[in-house]
């Protein structure tokens, strides 16, 4: 005889294998149950009693995670927010924090940059002349 306290034993080991290989190539956690034919909330119900089971969802959610991240373009926006260190994303977040932070006058790389340089731009205000000081203290 089954176990089963009337349920119907939805989620069985073959079904269990596919959602997780779901899982694992990136598909989102309900679309990867609708696929293999179960309720979305089946599987973290299983989990919950299947230690097995979620240990290796969280591999395969792990691994769905990079299998997601290799499919987005790699840009400032992945090195920010996906944390990819390749050349592409982090020249192109170097550019652009550079970019930004170009009125600061920050040093990059040693060299402090001189971004006044070429500028004709004569003093638009008048420093206070230290006649015009008066100290009362020394007075
Ligand atoms: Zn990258």
């Amino acid at each position: 005889m089954t176990r089963g306290r009337g349920k119907p034993a939805e989620f069985i080991a073959d079904v269990r294998s596919r959602y997780l290989d779901e899982v694992a190539a990136g598909a989102k956690l309900g679309e990867a149950a609708v696929f293999v034919g179960v309720h979305r909330n089946v599987p973290a119900r299983h989990a919950r009693t299947d230690a097995t089971f979620a240990a290796a969802l969280e591999t395969a959610k792990a691994r769905g995670r990079k299998a997601r991240q290799d499919r987005t373009a790699h840009d400032e926006s992945r090195y920010n927010h996906l944390g990819c260190r390749c050349r592409v994303c982090r020249t192109t977040a170097t550019a652009a924090r550079t970019g930004r932070r170009g009125s600061k006058g920050r040093e990059a790389g040693g060299q402090v940059l001189n971004l006044g340089a070429g500028r004709e731009s004569p003093t638009s205000f008048s420093l206070p002349s230290p006649s015009s000081q008066e100290n009362p203290v020394a007075a």
